[in-house]
């Protein structure tokens, strides 16, 4: 990657005035690219031209937007591999993964301009008629994390835009280089101004949280940082979406058949390397299948190959970051230290890159760190249960709510239980499948807000009431 990668505000390409900062890549632990590092006083300028550039693309045409949303989702069509290969070098995911966020962009980005957006009739009586419009709110900030960078931002970008608003965003500082090229390429297509990007951590972040001229932060991180954005968000009380950390539970029922749905527990378990929001993170299993559902994804573990993203042969890469892989390889060590067993995997690979293979550990039970703390990594804890409501119980011990599954032959039964878990998706044989039709978001500490579908969509207006007195 070339070293002249800018920020861009108000349609143009700019320097970052704090200086720059390296990007690594979790394969080899090399630079990628220095990053521009973003001022909060170029905060203020993009905020300022988003703003500027709302008063003109507020009042433009459902159908001129619609028309330059598919632009955008052209101009990623057709910078695909490009946007690909920067995601392996600063994500780590292998190729084919970032072929498909790649892909899960595109989806997103169309399906979401073709959308509309409905006058509501709420009376339409001889004397009078009540509509419910829906505006836009302004100036609209994004704040993404690491793990699909690129798929985030055209989940917060996308929807902002086809509702009337202006963005700047902000994505994480561990994996900028994408959504900057992203940024660019939104801007031959759109006016100056309607989407700015900036760089930075916490005092970028601080920043915008606590901004006057922001009306919305819609954002997705952790739990401890959504906490941090609400408290400064007081001040012009700005509307939040806040997708949060997650601790899933997966519930395997005793009718299963454990070779059919093995392969599913495994892949939605680690999926991008278990950091995923909406990833398997906690296996309970029928003490009658427990031995079995053990030895079926230690096959699968062990069938993995490790290494590099750009490696054609692999399967399975490294975790993103340093700390991450910290905070993964503790609660294994910490889980062993307490009884538990490590199947498989276990412990960080030596050499280059934070690679840990995929790890499944045994023996373990709610008041386990691995079982009550989100791993975001790749270790499956697989705890063992004899009645179906203490299953329920131990899934629902758990201060998040992001997402949940029931696995099992007999759906009526499954979808009872579905009923009964205290989070904001139950797949039933499956999990971890987001999908631009269908409304995703947390409950608990896990966030509050939706996104995805005309439900999402509708988080980026504030409803306008008309009352007409014929
Ligand atoms: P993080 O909270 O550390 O960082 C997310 C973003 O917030 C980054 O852009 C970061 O720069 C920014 N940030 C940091 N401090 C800030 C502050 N004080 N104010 C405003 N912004 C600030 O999270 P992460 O480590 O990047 O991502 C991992 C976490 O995100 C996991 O807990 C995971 O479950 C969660 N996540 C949730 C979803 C979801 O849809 N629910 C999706 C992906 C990730």
């Amino acid at each position: 990657m070339s070293d002249a990668i800018q920020l861009t505000i108000n349609g143009h390409s700019v320097a970052g005035a704090a200086g720059q900062f390296d990007v690594i890549n979790p394969a080899t632990e090399l630079t990628v690219a220095q990053a521009p590092l973003a001022s909060v006083a170029q905060l203020d300028e993009a905020v300022a031209a988003a703003g500027a550039a709302f008063k003109t693309w507020q009042h433009s045409s459902h159908e001129n937007r619609q028309t330059l949303i598919r632009q955008i989702a052209d101009k990623i069509e057709q910078h695909g591999d490009e946007l690909a290969e920067i995601i392996v070098q600063e994500q780590g995911k292998p190729l084919f993964l970032a072929n498909m966020e790649v892909q899960g962009a595109l989806a997103w980005a169309r399906y979401t301009a073709d959308l509309d957006i409905p006058v509501e009739v709420i009376e339409d009586s001889p004397n009078k008629r009540i509509e419910n419009h829906r505006k836009p709110l302004g100036v609209v900030a994004s704040i993404t994390p690491w793990n699909w960078p690129l798929m985030i931002a055209i989940w917060h970008i996308i929807p902002a835009l086809r509702s009337g608003n202006t963005v700047v965003c902000k994505p994480s500082g561990l994996t900028p280089l994408n959504t900057l090229r992203l940024v660019e390429l939104m801007n031959e297509v759109l006016p100056a101004g309607v989407v700015n990007i900036v760089t930075g951590e916490a005092e970028i972040g601080n920043a915008i949280s606590a901004h006057k001229d922001i009306q919305k932060v819609v954002f997705t991180g952790s739990t401890a940082t959504g906490q941090r954005i609400m408290e400064s968000a007081a001040g012009n009380l700005k509307r939040l979406t806040l997708e949060l950390g997650g601790n899933d539970a997966a519930i395997v029922l005793p009718d299963s058949d454990i070779d059919a749905i093995a392969e599913g527990l495994f892949q939605t378990a680690f999926l991008n390397m278990g950091q995923t929001c909406a990833c398997l993170k906690r296996l309970y299993v029928h003490e009658s299948q427990y031995q079995a559902v053990c030895d079926k994804l230690v096959e699968l573990a062990q069938a993995q190959t490790v290494g590099d993203g750009m490696a054609d042969t692999t399967t399975f890469g490294p975790v993103q970051n340093a700390n991450q892989l910290k905070i993964v390889s503790e609660l294994v060590s910490d889980a062993a230290a307490n009884g538990g067993k490590v199947l498989c995997g276990g412990e960080a690979l030596s050499g280059d890159g934070y690679f840990y293979p995929p790890t499944i550990v045994a023996n373990v039970s709610n008041g386990t760190r691995l079982v009550d703390e989100e791993q975001f990594g790749p270790a499956l804890p697989v705890i063992a249960y004899s009645e179906v409501d203490d299953a329920i119980r131990m899934a629902n011990d758990c201060s998040v709510g992001l997402g949940g599954s029931v696995w099992g032959k007999d759906l009526d039964a499954a979808q009872a239980i579905a009923a009964q878990l205290e989070c904001g998706t139950v797949w039933i044989n499956g999990h971890a499948e987001v999908l631009p039709h269908a409304p995703f978001g947390g409950c608990k500490m896990s966030g509050f807000g939706v996104e995805f579908g005309l439900d999402g969509l509708l988080e980026y207006t504030v409803p306008q009431i008309i009352n007409i007195n014929k």
